[in-house]
């Protein structure tokens, strides 16, 4: 594992070796020995894997990468794929914004370009008034301007390409967002159509052939609701397994690990459907008591090792296999005793 990190959570599961993903000696350490490599985070830097696939074969490519780690060209591609994404702008100036805002219209977000994840350097704009103050706000980074999107829920979808073009997809999962941070997932999402899912894989399909992804690739989409019934605007895309496939470790027939391991050695793809219905919790910012949620019926709780820090995801709760009602009174028994660990932490 290459992890700049000096507590490197993978450190647990493998030989560490500490360096900057840029840095041409740790890159040189890290490739030695290995017969495919990969990675788990969008902010490595594309040069880091355009190098390192001089020596060994990396998935996904440069291209996916490249791609996702610029909310534009990311929707661009969307839209080039065929999925319909809100209205958006590029924005490298206040002068930018403020046009932006009029042609796109308000409310709004601006997001930096690069760079954010789980809603950091994103500011909401209710009023083009409030230009001046959100541009200082993202630090006058690149940055896209977006209509703010009233959706009805969040939801994903984790598809994986293998070597050879053949891909497979989980069900399309719902996800609780609080403050820009994954909260629940729940797969599979209910209520959506046969329609809605075939369009959704017919242009992740698209997506994944035009960037020649190798490996898991995640659609994060907002569900509207449309003069037809419900309709799918795609957000973004992690080209990495995704904190919203975590559940499939126990939910589904194939986890996304596994199958994301499988189409990077030019294995066969597993069935990445859901054995059935699942719901991960996250846990959030505070270290909870253990034992209470391990003793939570159908419950499988994961710790990653980290040290909790306001807002870092520490690790996740997955509950399965248990009926309807148990499945509900477990998940509300996680969820409690969560928040009981969030407000003892709480300064
Ligand atoms: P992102 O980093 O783009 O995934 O944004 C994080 C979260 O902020 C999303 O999961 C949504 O809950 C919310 N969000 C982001 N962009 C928009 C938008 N254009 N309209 C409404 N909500 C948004």
């Amino acid at each position: 594992f290459l992890d700049p990190a000096e507590s490197a959570c993978a450190a647990r599961a493998g030989e560490h070796v500490r360096g900057a993903f840029d840095d041409p000696g740790a890159l040189d350490r890290f490739a030695s020995g290995l017969d495919v490599a990969t990675y788990e985070f969008e902010n490595v830097p594309v040069e880091a894997v355009r190098s390192l696939s001089g020596r060994v074969p990396v998935f996904p490519g440069p291209e996916s990468l490249r791609v996702a780690q610029d909310r534009v060209l990311e929707k661009e591609f969307f839209n080039e794929a065929g999925f319909e994404t809100g209205a958006f702008r590029a924005v490298d100036s206040e002068a930018d914004l403020v046009i932006a805002i009029a042609s796109v219209g308000a409310p709004g977000v601006l997001k930096a370009r690069r760079g954010g994840y789980d809603g950091r350097s994103q500011v909401v704009i209710q009023d083009a008034s409030e230009a001046a103050g959100a541009w200082s706000a993202i630090a006058g980074a690149p940055a896209i301007y977006e209509a703010f999107v009233p959706f009805r829920r969040e939801l994903s979808l984790v598809g994986v390409r293998a070597r050879d073009g053949d891909m497979a997809f989980a069900p399309l999962v719902e996800n609780r967002h609080d403050g820009g941070i994954l909260r629940v997932t729940t797969a599979p999402a209910p209520g959506v159509s046969d329609t809605l899912r075939d369009a959704a894989h017919e242009h992740a399909r698209a997506l994944m052939t035009r960037l020649d992804h190798v490996g898991v690739l995640t659609v994060e989409f907002f569900e509207v609701e449309g003069a037809g019934g419900p309709g799918l605007l795609a957000n973004e895309f992690a080209p990495r397994v995704h904190n919203s496939g975590h559940w499939s470790i126990e939910g589904a027939a194939t986890s996304q690990f596994e199958n994301h391991v499988r189409a990077i050695t030019g294995d066969p793809l597993g069935d990445a459907s859901a054995l059935a219905p699942t719901v991960m919790v996250n846990i959030i910012g505070a270290a909870p008591d253990e034992a209470p949620l391990r003793a939570v019926p159908h419950a499988h709780l994961h710790m990653y090792g980290k040290r909790p820090r306001p807002g870092r995801k520490l690790g996740h709760c997955t509950i399965t296999g248990a009926a309807p009602d148990g499945l509900r009174a477990a998940v509300a028994r996680v969820e409690a005793l969560l928040a009981h660990a969030e407000d003892a932490g709480a300064p």
